[in-house]
């Protein structure tokens, strides 16, 4: 469903005027790797290491420097914003923290809907209310709180409206920046079985970005490891946690509780 070569991003940082003495940074510093569809593939590494640099480069919602990117046998890395509109509905981020990433002056309704209207999709007032009802039932929302504000909802709860406004459109493909990391560890399960179960029911394709590892052994088909904007490891989740063959992933594995 995705494939991308030899990815690369730079940053300019630094410098004095006009630029000069400007650095490259490295983001992502040739990076390949493709999803299946309806798989899960995790991406793990400490921080800085260019994870959510990938998550958003992935999605186009910002250009690579080199390297390709192509989503169901497109190659969209050079699509312009505009050419990028009718994709965006197959592809959606979930965000970390669902306390940072709803608008509080908005309603739940106005926050799912969102993307509906970004889109153009859900003509009417009505059709828009349904669509809006229908991705809070498969988060487990119910609709009398498409009315409500987020602050009348827990943090797990917050999360749930974050992933309903991501999937509202239907996407195929969805990138999910630490989806429970900022969560209380006992909702954090039920946050990511409530993603596993809707992976089942909707066929979606996911690359979920994660430091947890307890977190990543449960819900990856396959965990890619990234180290200084490379890729060091990528394998099934059971041979990476087994048998992992860069001592960089031992060093993650040995260094998790
Ligand atoms: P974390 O686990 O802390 O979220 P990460 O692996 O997601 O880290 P990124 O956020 O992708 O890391 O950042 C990778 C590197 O790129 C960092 O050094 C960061 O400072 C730099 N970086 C990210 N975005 C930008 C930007 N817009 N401009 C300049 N530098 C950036
Ligand atoms: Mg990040």
């Amino acid at each position: 469903l995705l494939e991308v070569r030899d990815l690369r991003k730079h940053f300019a940082v630094g410098g004095g005027l006009f630029g000069r003495g400007r650095a490259q940074l490295r983001a992502i510093d040739g990076l390949s790797f493709s999803i299946r569809p309806g798989e899960i593939l995790s991406l793990v590494g400490e921080s800085g290491s260019g994870k959510s640099t990938v998550g958003r480069t992935v999605l186009r919602l910002t250009a690579p420097t080199e390297g390709s990117i192509r989503f169901k046998g497109r190659d969209i890395t050079a699509l312009s914003r505009r050419q990028m509109r009718p994709l965006r509905r197959q592809m959606q981020l979930v965000f970390q923290d669902p306390y940072a990433s709803l608008n509080p002056r908005m309603t739940v309704e106005q926050i799912v809907a969102a993307p509906l209207a970004i889109h153009g999709v859900g003509a009417t007032r009505a059709e828009r209310a349904d669509t809006v009802e229908e991705a809070l039932r498969l988060v487990g929302l119910l609709p009398q709180h498409a009315g409500r504000y987020p602050h009348e909802f827990s943090g797990g709860q917050r999360q749930r409206i974050g992933i309903a406004r991501a999937l509202v459109t239907r996407p195929d493909f969805v990138v999910a920046d630490e989806p429970v990391s900022a969560l209380d560890v006992s909702v954090q399960a039920q946050v990511v079985n409530l993603m596993l179960e809707l992976r089942e029911r909707l066929g979606l394709t996911m690359l979920v970005i994660a430091h947890d590892l307890a977190v990543v052994g449960h819900m990856s088909d396959r965990v890619a490891v990234m180290y200084l904007g490379r890729l060091v490891e990528v394998a099934e989740t059971r041979a990476l946690f087994t048998a992992p063959r860069h001592p960089y992933t031992e060093a993650l594995l040995s260094a998790a509780p």
